[in-house]
């Protein structure tokens, strides 16, 4: 059975282009648009109706945003109701809902390091997701949510849904991007709210009370944004203490890979790269390495590998193992540009090993999305030797610029990035986060670079990929058919 005119309600605490920190906001920008634009042959004459609604946070820009109120409505609270208000806004011919309400702070950052704080914001704006979708009567198959941010919708819908016959068809779907956020610190913002803890005993003691976990506990169905993280979160090294409680629920795991902005990751037309290439003309690459190295004051040569690192400077990105690799290797011939920025250690130990290295190693930290685009288009070999990666976007747009993945078969990255063999594969893969293991494969990538003719294949293979969000959004698409169908026979 197939239900037309299939109608979804995709909330996220942030999507591209309205308003942008990580990953996710690329997510809930992109698969939203691809979903719709489905064609008919798989969504039926019907199509699909997804409905995003984000919180309307102070940093997203009014000046040329045109929106009009369409519900108004209060929230529960146990200092007494809190108004919330809901406005409709198109964004490049997408439809957005943003809601607003006094938790909602225009001052606040979308994001701050305490999930005491937010919790309050992102607890009011799930709660209120549910509230305008109720006061227009728009009543949604499918509950879309990612991470903790928007956890409390799925489990206030599981807890509603029993008495309430607005939601009793209402599947939800939650999509975990990062199990380690939790929301630890939001315990007493849920109480707030009247969502009481899980009283069955079912989360472990500790996590009894916190937004992911409870979203966890209560979907229907939860994805992770690759197939091998899916699985990975349910072991003990990934699980973040959770493995054991998600191992009940494996039946209702799965994994849907993220997809890339295939037109504005495209080495043909990018803008901010000095020459324009593609599979037929990949030849004309190196004069995008030579203006690399000359703005990087390196001195020009087109033969010397350059290696990129572009990455936020965090435990997990595994900056540290490879500053120790590349310093294990550093008799070899090469040469290294690492553009990244964030926690002020990785900064210094990625700074430590360019002051030994000085003609080397390039060191830039700072966020620059135009000079990244130029070391993808011009650097031999993108390095992502992360500590866990749920998907990764490094990895694939590196592939479509013909900048080979030297990557950590973990999430993502092992699922995208193919070893390279004869005639065959995208990139290298090392399995153990150890620099030494790191340094290996390095020196795999460096072997086979040094045979122009090989490189080219792995280089050709990698821009023929198909990273395009389509495939994903027909995965999505479904998932919501069969959660959908599922819960009417509830
Ligand atoms: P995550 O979302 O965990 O940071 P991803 O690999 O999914 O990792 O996405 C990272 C994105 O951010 C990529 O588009 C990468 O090019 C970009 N990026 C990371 N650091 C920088 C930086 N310092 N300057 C420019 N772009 C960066």
């Amino acid at each position: 059975m197939m239900i037309s005119g299939l109608r979804v309600l995709f909330i996220a605490a942030e999507a591209a282009p309205l308003v942008k920190v990580g990953g996710l906001a690329d997510v809930a920008g992109s698969l939203p648009r691809a979903l719709q634009a489905l064609p008919i042959e798989i969504t039926g004459a019907k199509g699909i109706d997804v409905r995003v609604v984000l919180p309307f946070h102070g940093a997203i820009d009014r000046t040329n945003l045109n929106f009009r109120p369409v519900a108004a409505f209060t929230i529960s609270h146990a200092s007494g109701p809190i108004p919330g208000q809901v406005f409709e806004t198109k964004v490049n011919g997408f439809t957005v809902y943003l809601v607003s309400g006094p938790p909602i702070m225009p001052e606040a950052p979308i994001y701050t390091s305490d999930a005491g704080v937010d919790g309050i914001k992102y607890t009011f704006f799930s709660l209120a997701a549910l509230e305008f979708v109720r006061a227009t009567n728009w009543s949604p198959h499918i509950l879309h949510a990612h991470d903790w941010h928007t956890s409390p919708a799925v489990y206030a819908l599981s807890l509603n849904r029993n008495h309430s016959s607005f939601f009793a068809h209402t599947a939800t779907l939650l999509t975990v991007h990062n199990l380690p956020y939790l929301g630890v610190g939001a315990q007493s913002a849920l109480q707030d709210y009247g969502l009481p803890p899980d009283y069955k005993g079912l989360l472990p003691e500790w996590a009894r009370q916190m937004p992911l976990p409870l979203g966890l506990l209560s979907a229907d169905h939860i994805n992770a944004v690759s197939e091998t993280y899916a699985q990975e979160m349910m072991t003990p090294e990934f699980g973040s203490g959770l493995d054991g409680f998600l191992r009940t629920r494996q039946d209702s795991i799965s994994g849907i890979l993220n997809g890339l902005d295939m037109q504005s990751w495209d080495p043909q037309t990018d803008k901010a790269i000095p020459v324009n290439f593609s599979t037929d003309t990949l030849v004309e690459r190196k004069e995008n390495k030579m203006r690399l190295q000359a703005e990087l004051s390196m001195g020009p040569n087109p033969r010397i590998p350059l290696l990129a690192m572009i990455t936020r400077m965090d435990h997990q990105k595994g900056v540290d193992l490879a500053v120790e690799g590349l310093r294990q290797i550093a008799h070899l011939p090469w040469r290294a540009v690492i553009l990244g920025t964030g926690d002020p250690q990785l900064e210094t130990m990625a700074r430590d090993l360019a002051a030994e290295h000085p003609t080397k190693v390039h060191v830039i930290t700072r966020f620059d999305g135009d000079l990244a685009r130029r070391i993808y288009a011009g650097a031999d070999m993108i390095l992502v030797p992360s500590r866990y990666e749920p998907c990764g976007l490094t990895q694939m747009i590196g592939m479509r610029y013909g900048c080979v993945p030297v990557v950590r078969a973990v999430g993502g990255l092992k699922d995208t990035v193919g070893e390279y063999g004869d005639g065959e594969g995208t990139g290298f893969l090392f399995a153990e986060a150890n620099p030494a293991v790191f340094a290996d494969a390095v020196s795999r990538a460096l072997d086979v670079y040094s045979d122009q003719r090989r490189w080219r294949g792995l280089q050709l293979r990698g821009m023929q990929q198909d990273f395009s969000w389509k495939q994903s959004a027909v995965k999505y698409f479904e998932l919501y058919q069969q959660l959908a169908t599922d819960r009417v026979g509830v």
